[in-house]
């Protein structure tokens, strides 16, 4: 029935129900995947323009994503080079002044199922502190960013580029002028093996 057993997790993943109860929106599974993909975007959760556009990353901090990878729009959304697996598939709905964090369901539920089905994964963005502790355990994500040489070439620590990380970059300039410019070549370089 489907070409591919990519294709048959993904059609499950987007009929998951398992938090209906608690997603104050709903389920909407927003992800983007492709067995051929060579970067892993492992990132938080959909926001709420997200939600509503079931488009991974068309908001702002999509837009200041792609600015920090050097990517247009048709690069990062051509799914056969970048794959997109946030932590928690669903909008969260809001907590405190932000968005609630992301839906632990999803981690134990499909992450690393679709995860062992891209083979050819050369390198992942870890996204934000929930994706950075998931693959690297409990640390500070300025050490991370800052060190971010260690991590090399598998991972690449990142923060969330949320607005408040133009407050964060301004505070820290070593961002743009140390980080930014090895993340575009580690990006170039994962995309043309
Ligand atoms: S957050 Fe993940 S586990 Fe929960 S309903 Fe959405 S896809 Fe399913």
């Amino acid at each position: 029935m489907y070409p591919n057993e990519l294709d048959d997790l993904v059609s499950r993943v987007r009929a998951c129900q398992a938090c209906a109860n608690d997603l104050p929106f709903g389920p909407r599974p927003v992800l983007q995947v492709c067995e051929t993909a060579r970067i892993l975007v492992a990132s938080q959760a959909p926001g709420a323009r997200v939600h509503a556009s079931g488009v991974p990353f068309s908001d702002d901090s999509g837009a200041r994503l792609r600015g920090w990878l050097g990517l247009t729009s048709d690069v990062f959304y051509d799914a056969t080079r970048v794959a997109i697996v946030p932590m928690g598939f669903c909008y969260p709905g809001k907590k405190g002044g932000g968005d609630a964090p992301p839906r632990t369901e999803c981690a134990g539920t499909w992450r690393s199922e679709l995860l062992a089905r891209m083979p050819e994964l050369r390198l992942t963005l870890l996204v934000g502190t929930y994706a950075q502790i998931d693959a690297l355990g409990p640390g500070r994500m300025i050490d991370r960013v800052r060190n971010f040489r260690d991590y090399l070439p598998r991972f690449f620590p990142l923060p969330h580029p949320s607005w408040r990380s133009r407050l964060w970059a301004d505070q820290n300039p070593w961002f743009e002028r140390e980080v930014l410019p090895v993340l575009r070549d580690a990006v170039q370089g994962a995309l043309s093996q």
